[in-house]
């Protein structure tokens, strides 16, 4: 079978790559309202961290108003000595309110690194299982490394802003309120001078945020593109493919070329934004000495300003800088940020096509093993509208415990047929029946549960041959694994190497050969021991002489259960009860093998061209 799109898919039209091309973040309603309800579940702990936060800027507001006092009362007095006993007093208030607000601070930022990551953690689970229930049509039309990417560059994107977030934009503001206050206190005329040019910073920023925001999604994109190059490249297959055409020097510099593009648009996500940070700088540093300047001419003009006043007032406000430095640094990473959430929601939204029904039937025990094709035609999703259906009216049913084969050439919809059974697509038109249900209205679990299935092409991965074989019953016994190899004829070669069951096999069990692949995939289908199997040319990878070892334990695994064997080799099925011969997605003929060499249609035909080209 063809699969498009797949990992090693060059042409893929996943999201990403069209978006590339177009380079804007997805549009999510809502957007805010989606993030902030990724917090509810916290909503005691912020409240904690909010209350601790109001105390210390309470706190915070009181050094200023004891400065004043300390220049005013203490320092310079009417009577004209320091009062050094006040002045010890109100510094160490001042000490004790610094070392409080200090202590406060570390339980704020522990609360809120807390809240930040287990938001973060939840949200990559969430993606994580949101995509395990994608349907495989979204696998094959999406490159497997911008769907990691999603995972691991978004969500790992937004893991430092979730967790700054709070703790800077409340503790910064609930600063900034406390410093204002205190200026007001101290002085309102003064305080109207300071924050004369507010909203223009303010519109600046959200100016500048946009633009951050646009380098973002770009940014993100990009990242997609490399992970998916990585993947494809530094995957077996990739390395594989690079190798055999001596293409390793191109794959360099595809990979250049796209890190040259994330180059830039780091630098300019970094550079969007530096002049305004540093008019913000200029602005916020030049205010204490013109709020000197206005408050001569304020004395001038018969307002009463203390000595103690001014120094306080400008004390307040040099407060300010750094907590609004960072508010405005946050109120951009949330404008960036957004694009990455809305990439992030946008997958979270992808509804899956094949769904568990809401009610779902029960399997009847007594027709476990039935299947029944009504009139099916299908089309693969990815094909295209115009692209004729891949398999068309295809009706037949197999009884308990029947071994049908499906035989046709290479394309003729073999695999396809094979596909919709655990309802791995839907079919588009007509119906399947499993045990006498509506494949429809059962549960995924009823269904995979009932099947076995050994792929064309078999996958192990990364862990020990134990394990490989355990996937099929995680709590099964070495007995078990063990009976299971045997009947799978692969239980002597395991045993042969140097550490048996514990060999780990290679990420796609590359130091396997072929055949021996397969029986593991056989023995993790028979350590299962549903009452249906269904057979991708399993013995299509293999040499004759391991095909024949296969053949027996194929029969072995195959009596007692229906079984839907799609047949490359003719030799492997001639002991069928029922062959379905397929071309260009129709059946053309049914019958035993002997039947259908009477026949002498396209199946005889078939068995002639094999047998004539194998000796
Ligand atoms: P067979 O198993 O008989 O060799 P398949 O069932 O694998 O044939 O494929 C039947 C047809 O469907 C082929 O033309 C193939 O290109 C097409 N096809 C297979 N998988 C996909 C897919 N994921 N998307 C679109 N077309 C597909």
């Amino acid at each position: 079978m063809t699969m498009h799109g797949g990992p090693m898919g060059r042409f893929g039209s996943d999201i990403d790559s069209i978006r590339a091309k177009n380079a804007s973040a997805p549009k999510i309603k809502n957007l805010g309202k989606r993030i902030a309800s990724l917090f509810t579940p916290h909503k005691a702990t912020l409240t904690l961290t909010i209350s601790l936060i109001l105390i210390s800027a309470s706190l915070s507001i009181i050094p200023p108003l004891l400065i004043q006092e300390a220049f005013n009362v203490g320092l310079f007095p009417a009577s004209g000595n320091p009062d050094l006993g006040l002045l010890t007093l109100l510094v160490w208030i001042m000490i004790g309110i610094y070392c409080v607000n200090g202590l406060l601070g570390i339980a704020q930022t522990y609360l809120t690194s807390k809240v930040g990551n287990q938001v973060m953690g939840a949200l990559r689970v969430k993606l994580f299982d949101h995509l395990q229930s994608m349907e495989l049509a979204f696998f094959t039309k999406t490159k497997t490394g911008v769907i990691q990417s999603r995972l691991q560059n978004d969500v790992g994107g937004v893991a430092s802003v979730l967790s700054n977030t709070v703790s800077t934009v409340v503790g910064n503001t609930v600063t900034v309120l406390a410093a204002v206050v205190a200026m007001l206190i101290l002085s309102w005329p003064l305080t109207i001078v300071a924050m004369v040019l507010l909203p223009l910073m303010v519109l600046l920023q959200r100016r500048v945020g946009q633009i951050r925001g646009k380098i973002a999604a770009k940014t993100q994109e990009s990242l997609s593109e490399m992970s998916a190059i990585t993947q494809e490249a530094l995957g077996v297959s990739g390395i594989l493919l690079a190798k055999s055409f001596g293409r390793q020097k191109q794959e360099v510099k595809r990979y250049q070329e796209e890190n040259q593009n994330q180059i830039k648009l780091q630098v300019r996500q970094t550079m969007s934004g530096q002049g305004f940070f540093t008019l913000v700088q200029v602005f916020l540093s030049s205010i204490p000495a013109v709020i000197y300047l206005v408050a001569g001419w304020l004395i001038t003009h018969d307002f009463v300003l203390t000595a103690g006043t001014v120094v306080a007032f400008t004390t307040a406000q040099s407060r300010l800088m750094f907590p609004m430095m960072g508010i405005m640094q946050i109120a951009l990473d949330l404008q960036t940020s957004s694009a990455l959430f809305a990439r992030i929601f946008e997958y979270l939204d992808l509804v899956p096509a094949i769904k568990d029904p809401e009610n779902p039937k029960t399997i009847n025990k007594k027709s476990l093993g039935t299947i029944k094709f009504n009139n099916v035609t299908f089309s693969y999703p990815e094909a295209g509208e115009e692209t004729a259906p891949t398999i068309k009216g295809i009706s037949f049913e197999i009884k308990p415990n029947q071994y049908a084969a499906f035989v046709g050439p290479s394309g003729s919809g073999k695999t396809t047929i094979a596909y919709l059974i655990p309802r791995f697509y839907d079919a588009t038109e007509g119906s399947i029946e499993f045990a006498g249900v509506d494949v429809r209205d059962l549960s995924h679990e009823s269904l995979t549960s009932n099947i076995g299935i050994v792929n064309q092409e078999t996958y192990l991965f990364y862990d020990t041959i134990k394990a490989n074989i355990a996937y099929a019953k995680p709590n099964a016994k070495q007995s078990e694994i063990e009976a299971a190899a045997k009947a799978a004829n692969i239980h002597d070669t395991i045993m042969s190497f140097p550490k048996g069951y514990d060999t780990m096999v290679g990420e796609r069990g590359y130091r396997l050969s072929g055949g021996e692949k397969q029986r593991i995939a056989i023995a993790r289908v028979l350590l299962k021991n549903p009452p249906v199997v269904i057979l991708d040319e399993a013995t299509s990878a293999m040499d004759t002489m391991s095909e024949r070892i296969v053949q027996e334990t194929l029969d072995s695994a195959i009596t007692g259960r229906t079984t839907i064997a799609i047949a490359h080799r003719l030799s492997t099925i001639e002991n069928a009860d029922r062959i379905v011969v397929l071309e260009h997605g129709h059946i053309v003929e049914v019958g035993t093998h002997a039947e259908l060499i009477e026949h002498g249609g396209l199946y005889s035909s078939l068995h002639r061209l094999q047998f004539s080209t194998k000796v």
